[in-house]
């Protein structure tokens, strides 16, 4: 298949953008595949309502066809027709995070498709804040289900760059758009509102407190953080192994200078074997490895700054054929509990702690 590639630039008039968006949506309505844009990583978005697309989707990516989609809208009335009730809660949080990061499970009306959900009742449904996603899906008919526009296993795409290496001759379109700003570069929060105390079965920038700031207690899913639990994940996809890079990586968690030495005699050992190591580092420790490739996830104060560029390390650690990768570990609150919880499963669940 040949896919093509559409670049949208901020400098150009409106009316050009609307003409690229419309031929966009125009493939989605007649059953097509389109990666796009969004605040959070590059969707692979496909008509929501369409059985067929659904399944598309699925062999694109190499995705097993029980790992349900995100469905993508582009104003909060869309959320009626997915969905057989909307739960008050979910009003409170769709007026408070809508557009934006987050994404809440409901129990699905008859349009949606199974296919879409993986076989589940219910649906996953976000409104993205990403001007081109919400012109985007608007040109398309207002309902795009879409996971990342990776293929199953790697990292989720946050430039058009990977999009093109992952998916190019597999779709019909690419919509690249590389703006960083309002960016975030790690899935959403997923949040399941079918229960009377709403739980949070995915971390990410809207966080725990933000959103019992709204509607007071809210649970977070165990299976999240603790590899050892015998309970199923409730998220599906959270089954699968996930972000991983090529080379081997390992967390490690403990005192700062202790976390640089242990990674340290790892890269000496490793030198004397011949292998590549990489390091993701924080920048008051940047400056001590020794490690080939070092990685700067910025400031710990600014979170953000690891978020957006967490992806972009793991792909580029594949770039770089590196065979060893330690990362410092993250907290588990507020936005680091979403970089954690990616880390984590990138690494297997592999935590040293020193
Ligand atoms: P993504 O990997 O960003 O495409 O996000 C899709 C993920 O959302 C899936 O892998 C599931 O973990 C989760 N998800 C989507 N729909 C549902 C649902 N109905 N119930 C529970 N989790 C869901
Ligand atoms: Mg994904």
């Amino acid at each position: 298949m040949e896919t093509q590639i559409i670049t949208i630039n901020k400098s150009e008039p409106p009316a050009a953008v609307l003409d690229k968006l419309s031929w966009a949506g125009r493939i989605i309505k007649r059953g097509g595949l389109v990666a796009f844009p969004t605040e959070t990583v590059y969707g692979l978005g496909g008509d929501a309502l369409n059985p067929d697309a659904a399944q598309k989707i699925y062999a694109a990516k190499g995705r097993p066809s029980d790992n349900p989609l995100i469905v993508h809208i582009a104003q909060i009335s869309s959320l009626n027709k997915l969905v057989s009730s909307i739960p008050d809660k979910a009003k409170k949080l769709a007026q408070a995070f809508w557009p934006g990061p987050l994404t809440m499970i409901m129990n699905k009306s008859d349009i949606v498709p199974l296919q879409t959900t993986g076989g589940l009742g219910t649906v996953a449904v976000r409104m993205p804040s990403h001007p081109v996603a919400l012109e985007f899906i608007k040109q398309a008919g207002g309902y795009v289900a879409a996971p990342s526009a990776n293929l199953s296993g790697k990292p989720s795409p946050t430039t058009a760059k990977y999009v093109i290496q992952d998916m190019n001759g597999r779709i019909d379109m690419i919509i690249a758009a590389d703006d960083s700003e309002g960016v975030i570069g790690l899935e959403s929060t997923i949040v399941d509102m079918t229960t009377d105390i709403p739980a949070i079965l995915r971390p990410g920038y809207i966080t725990q407190a933000m959103i019992s700031r709204e509607i007071g207690e809210t649970d977070i899913d165990v299976t999240i953080f603790d590899a050892a639990s015998d309970k199923a994940p409730k998220a599906p996809g959270m089954k699968y192994r996930h972000y991983a890079p090529k080379g081997e990586l390992a967390l490690v968690e403990g005192e700062p200078e202790k976390v640089a030495a242990y990674i340290n005699r790892q890269t000496q050992l490793h030198k004397e074997r011949g292998e590549k190591t990489g390091v993701i580092a924080t920048d008051t420790l940047v400056t001590k490895y020794n490690a080939d490739v070092i990685k700067n996830a910025g400031s710990r104060n600014e979170p953000l700054t690891a978020a957006n560029r967490l992806y972009t390390f793991l792909r580029e650690f594949d770039d770089e054929n590196v065979e060893f990768i330690y990362s410092e570990a993250f907290k588990n609150d507020g936005l680091e509990q979403a970089i954690m919880n990616r880390l984590l499963k990138a690494a297997g669940h592999k935590i040293i702690k020193v």
